[in-house]
């Protein structure tokens, strides 16, 4: 018997204060009518989640009669959860740690994205069926656009085979960069590469250990370092996958989509040799826009999402 984690309720009657969440603050809140429509995020644990604050800040901006809710979904219950997004009415749902490919089996359908990653990170409810994205990936181009790093054809290095990697290894290698994957675990790697090659024509992709030679040779040949491992992600914040004893390549941007904390130690040290570093926090504001756009069909006010993930998560 799984047993469920205690849940603080966020239907309280709205704040006369309009700013985001921050951590010394009372959450502004949505005021619940008959009318409102909810979505939501299940995760297990889920109370370390921005998600909720992002979007409701994003519906109060935009007079949206909506509102986002945090679900602590175990394992065991996953299939249970999304019976009441269908039963319950529910818009949709955004899929985090560790539901993201169990949700992609119960579905009754995948975009090619989804199906492709292998893992659903948003859930669109249309008519009677439940429809799996997955934003990870255009949340990642877009994020690496905005800081100034035209993918197209470049030569990255992916570090890490979990689901986030799976994303951004299949948005490069759709806009043709080389890609060189190295994981702790190189047969999780190699399963990726195939996968991968698999569904995207002409991929060049090549899988390996994450060890320190090979990050070093590696890195002298790329224009893009990706920490796609969670390592440096809270708690474990003094954790890093760079090896110690090897250089940041110079000219080439490291992005980590490690967002908490903002800085991590792959951050700080890249930033600190003078390397150029980019945190997870644009990844994470730009693939929420892409499931908000997904089930408001509105345009998403990006810099209100953004502002209010960096009330909580604080840094620059
Ligand atoms: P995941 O599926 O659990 O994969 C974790 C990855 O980290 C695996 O490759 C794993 O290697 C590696 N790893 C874990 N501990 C390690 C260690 N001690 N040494 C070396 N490698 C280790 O997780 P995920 O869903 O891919 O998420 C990864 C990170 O991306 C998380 O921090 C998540 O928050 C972040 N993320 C950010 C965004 C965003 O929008 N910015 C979106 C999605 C995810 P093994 O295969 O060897 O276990």
């Amino acid at each position: 018997m799984v047993k469920r984690q205690p849940q603080t309720s966020n239907l309280n009657p709205e704040s006369s204060n309009p700013q985001p969440a921050t951590r010394n603050q009372q959450p502004p809140q949505c005021v619940i009518s008959g009318r409102t429509q909810i979505v939501g995020v299940i995760g297990w644990p889920i109370e370390h989640s921005v998600s909720p604050a992002m979007h409701n800040a994003a519906f109060r901006a935009l007079g949206l009669d909506w509102c986002y809710l945090p679900f602590a979904v175990p394992p065991a219950h996953v299939a249970d959860a999304l019976a009441g997004v269908r039963g319950l009415g529910l818009r949709g749902i955004n899929v985090t740690v560790p539901h993201k490919q169990a949700v992609s089996a119960l579905v009754d359908e995948l975009t090619p994205e989804a199906r492709a990653i292998g893992a659903v990170n948003t859930v669109l409810v249309r008519g009677e069926r439940l429809v799996g994205h997955n934003t990870d990936a255009a949340g990642f181009l877009r994020a690496l656009r905005e800081a100034g790093f035209a993918p197209e054809g470049c030569s990255a290095l992916v570090l890490g085979a979990g689901g986030a990697a799976r994303a951004a290894v299949y948005a490069l290698a759709r806009v043709g960069a080389r890609v060189v994957l190295l994981n702790r675990t190189p047969q999780r790697a190699d399963a990726l590469v195939a996968d991968l090659r698999a569904v995207v024509e002409g991929a060049r992709l090549e899988a390996g250990g994450l060890d320190a030679q090979t990050a070093q040779q590696e890195a002298s040949r790329c224009q893009l370092v990706v920490n796609a491992t969670s390592l440096g992600m809270w708690p474990q914040v003094e954790t890093s996958p760079w090896p110690e004893e090897v250089a940041f390549p110079a000219g080439v941007l490291l992005f980590d989509l490690v967002y908490n904390p903002r800085q991590t130690r792959f951050v700080r040290l890249a930033r600190e040799s003078g390397a150029r570093a980019v945190d997870g926090l644009r990844m994470l504001v730009h693939q929420g826009a892409e499931a908000f756009a997904l089930w408001t069909g509105a345009a998403p006010p990006v810099e209100i999402m953004y502002a209010a993930c960096a009330a909580i998560l604080g840094g620059k």
